[in-house]
């Protein structure tokens, strides 16, 4: 009996093991880690932090509900909806919302901090602030090594502050479960798209560190990048260790910022923002190019760069702010009037426009994508959902844009592309970036804002 108890507890490692991360569907969210009990943990490879069991790997009793938390088998979108709004997207480009908003953060500190205009982290200050959280789940950049990043509940302001800004790596945030359920008081969280749809599937199955997240806020999430990025870069620069880093800041400096590394000798790296994007080719998710949610679709309340020309022109940071649920927009308009942050209403038309082409390469691209993949005979993520008609036309663009991941992500071209200077790949980068933007943007939006999706079977 209790023999076949502990094969029927492993089978759920088992089965993760074999249909999602040796599938190469592992989203790196670190939700079995947290609930594994110490006896997973993630390592760090080229494809991002993997789940692995400790050395001895004995059978263990791992959670039955981190099948339902993995993202990387899919998200029940429909469900989750249902669970959280009590309805499905009026809207599928953005998910349910109740009003988005373009602001900042009233602090120039929090402003000049924050990825974009610091929106986030003025939250979450304003919520420990207020007494209404006691601490907040937010990654914080070099705590242990350098050039990592971890999760840790931040429980006063400076540590809050810390967390700010983007970190353009994977982060397994959900290995903190176990120190979420055994935290005194209630918490907020801040994390990825796959990371919060794992979080509210184990809020619906009553998970006591899940549970106790009162507030979840998020960043919209286009694409992320493998660890092995930065590693490149700094070959490129002739620097042939990460630990050689003394600091690395993904968006350093005013909006929208540039990637900073300083290097234990004192030497000091920059590139702006949209130069070091050239990486992003090269080193792209698996994970991001399989997700089809950009806006952080299950958060209550989600953020992301007010890319606009207006905006853009002023720099200092703008972020374009969707609030999903009663209590996420109650708590922007208590802010607004504590003057603790700026926020102006603006049209779903208009929020939705700064990111038609993200929107895009996640509520088409990503179920092209899907569809090719299964076609090979490989494993998909399934999401409950899926648009009921796709343009031949929308495929073509696809095909382009797959085959310049797929030429980008060999060894031969990162090799290459180390040895072009960066004044040299950066501007050419942008360029080609803005001119095939430009290209693509009929195709791309043409039908985007009418295209109708579908609730399907797994
Ligand atoms: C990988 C990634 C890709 C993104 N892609 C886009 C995009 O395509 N378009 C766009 O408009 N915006 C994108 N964003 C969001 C944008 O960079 C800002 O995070 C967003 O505008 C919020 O800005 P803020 O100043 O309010 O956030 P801040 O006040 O700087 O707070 C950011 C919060 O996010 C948390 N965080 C940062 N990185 C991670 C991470 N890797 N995992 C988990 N939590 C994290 C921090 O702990 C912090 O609490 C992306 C962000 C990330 C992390
Ligand atoms: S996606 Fe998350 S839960 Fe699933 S295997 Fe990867 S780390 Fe574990």
């Amino acid at each position: 009996m209790l023999k076949q108890e502990s094969f029927q507890v492993d089978a759920v490692w088992q089965r993760l093991q074999k249909e999602v991360v040796e599938a190469g569907l592992c989203t790196h969210c670190g939700a079995c880690v947290g609930l594994a009990q110490g006896q997973l943990q993630m390592q760090q490879t080229v494809r991002g932090p993997l789940p692995v069991q400790l050395p001895d790997g004995k059978p263990f009793d791992l959670d039955e509900r981190a099948w339902a938390a993995c993202p990387g088998k899919g998200v029940d979108y429909p469900g989750l909806y249902r669970y959280l709004f009590g309805e499905l997207p009026q809207n599928w480009l953005i998910g349910c919302y109740r009003r988005t908003y373009v602001g900042y953060a009233t602090p120039e500190a929090v402003r000049r901090a924050g990825a974009s205009g610091g929106v986030i982290t003025q939250t979450l200050l304003y919520l420990l602030e207020t007494g209404k959280i006691d601490g907040a789940v937010v990654v914080q950049q070099g705590r242990t090594l350098p050039y990592l990043a971890e999760s840790v509940i931040a429980t006063t302001s400076a540590q809050i502050l810390a967390g700010a800004q983007s970190v353009y790596q994977p982060v397994p945030v959900n290995e903190i479960l176990g120190e979420m359920a055994g935290f005194n008081g209630r918490l907020a969280y801040v994390g990825l798209p796959d990371q919060v749809a794992s979080l509210r599937e184990l809020q619906r199955q009553g998970h006591p560190g899940a549970t106790k997240v009162d507030y979840v806020l998020g960043p919209y999430v286009g694409t992320n990048m493998y660890l092995e990025a930065i590693a490149s870069y700094l070959r490129g620069n002739g620097v042939n260790s990460l630990d050689e880093i003394a600091e690395l800041k993904y968006r350093d400096g005013e909006w929208p910022g540039y990637l900073m590394i300083r290097l234990k000798d004192g030497r000091v790296f920059k590139a702006e923002k949209f130069y070091y994007n050239y990486l992003i080719p090269f080193f792209i998710t698996n994970s991001t190019l399989l997700s089809v949610d950009f806006t952080n679709e299950l958060t209550d309340i989600s953020v992301g760069d007010a890319w606009h020309p207006r905006f853009e022109a002023q720099g200092e940071g703008f972020s374009v702010v969707v609030a999903r649920t009663e209590k996420g927009e109650a708590l922007l308009r208590e802010m607004v009037d504590a003057g603790t942050a700026v926020l102006e209403e603006t049209s779903l038309e208009d929020a939705l426009s700064m990111h038609g082409h993200m929107i895009d390469f996640k509520k088409r691209g990503t179920f092209i994508r899907l569809a090719w993949r299964q076609k090979m005979g490989r494993r998909v993520p399934y999401f409950g959902y899926r648009p009921v008609t796709m343009p031949v036309s929308r495929k073509l663009v696809e095909m382009v844009i797959s085959s310049i991941f797929a030429v980008c992500g060999t060894s031969l071209a990162r090799k290459i592309v180390e040895q072009i200077p960066l004044k040299i790949i950066g501007p050419l980068f942008d360029t080609l970036r803005k001119t095939w933007k430009n290209l693509s943007k009929p195709t791309k939006r043409k039908g985007l804002a009418q295209v109708e999706f579908e609730i399907c079977e797994e």
